[in-house]
């Protein structure tokens, strides 16, 4: 359906949990989330079902997991295969940090996922130890072959860039587009959840890909509510992306909405607006009527370069 400023609001973003198997510093704090809600806080697979089923109804037919991360969600494959299922569903894609997609990816194709999105930030496995503070590359070198093995296709790599730290990666990361058909993407690190502190040093524009690398040349948009802006190498299998959440240049083509795993519809990731529709579930209400007035809210833009700050984390948001 349209919002009150003629988008095509046709894609949901579901967060299917708040834990994570890796603490990143610049996301989780090293304790792990600190007021744990219980079970019966969060939306049930069946609850999310039913939220989904209700959005295919008003035109969504677009969906990503994510978390968290959600594959320590039990029964996510099982979610995933129900909702592939849906009339109306084109496209079910993952946002993981790929620590295990080795054991998951033949089942997560078979169930009906498309394609994935690993989130991965250096390719070195002492950094990548720092920065998740525990976790192993080489798994995620190994759940990205599998995904790749299995079709789990295209594969796009995020990387937060974090001056000081993988800014001397870039040029490893863009030359990944060289042979292979993948879409290396940079996320600018945004100062929410654990970040919100972080030196000015950390923060640095992504535009620093372009001055590494003259040669890269625009590719025209095929998606134009992604919010990635497409560069390619001459001669290059792959895409090499640029994201800059803060900047608002894209709200105007803006086409989601978010689901989070304790049950909150949110019109706008930036914004702190929020529709509770775990209660309308419990109180036997109209889901469908929720999700449109949910979406009349959405706003035209965010704030957030402009003092507006967010009260949840990226992992409660589902990033
Ligand atoms: N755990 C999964 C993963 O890491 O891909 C999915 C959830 S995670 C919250 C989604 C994305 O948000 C990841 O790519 C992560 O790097 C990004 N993210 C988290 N905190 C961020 C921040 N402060 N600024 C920019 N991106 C952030
Ligand atoms: Fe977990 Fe993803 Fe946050 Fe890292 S970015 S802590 S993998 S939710």
């Amino acid at each position: 359906m349209k919002d009150r400023f003629e988008r095509n609001i046709e894609y949901l973003r579901i967060s299917v949990t708040d834990r994570c198997n890796l603490r990143c510093r610049y996301c989780m704090p090293e304790e792990g989330i600190k007021d744990k809600r219980t079970h019966s806080d969060m939306l049930s697979l069946e609850e999310i079902y039913e939220v989904v089923k209700a959005c295919t109804n008003i035109g969504i037919n677009k969906v990503r997991i994510t978390g968290g991360e959600p594959l320590t969600r039990k029964g996510v494959s099982g979610l995933i295969k129900n909702i592939s299922k849906l009339d109306g569903i084109k496209d079910i894609a993952m946002t993981t940090n790929g620590l295990l997609l080795k054991e998951y990816a033949k089942e997560l194709k078979e169930s009906g996922l498309h394609r994935v999105n690993v989130s991965l930030d250096t390719l070195n496995e002492k950094k990548y130890k720092h920065i998740t503070r525990f976790g192993s590359l080489k798994n995620v070198l190994e759940g990205l072959d599998e995904a790749k093995k299995v079709g789990l296709l295209p594969i796009k790599i995020n990387i937060v860039l974090i001056g000081g730290f993988n800014d001397d990666e870039i040029e490893d990361f863009v030359k990944l587009t060289i042979d292979e058909d993948i879409q290396v993407r940079f996320i600018e690190l945004m100062p929410i959840g654990q970040a919100t502190d972080w030196a000015k040093e950390n923060f640095i524009p992504n535009t620093t890909v372009l001055d590494k690398f003259k040669e890269l040349k625009p590719v025209p948009r095929a998606d134009k509510s992604s919010p990635a802006e497409y560069y390619k190498l001459p001669g290059a299998k792959g895409l090499v992306g640029l994201i800059n959440p803060i900047s608002h240049h894209f709200c105007g083509n803006c086409n989601r909405i978010r689901l989070t795993a304790d049950g909150k519809i949110k019109p706008c990731l930036n914004s702190n607006q929020e529709i509770d529709i775990k209660k309308v579930i419990k109180s036997g209400g109209d889901l469908e009527e929720t999700i449109r007035i949910a979406i009349q809210q959405k706003p035209l833009r965010h704030y957030l370069n402009e003092g507006q700050s967010i009260k949840r984390d990226m992992m409660r948001i589902g990033g």
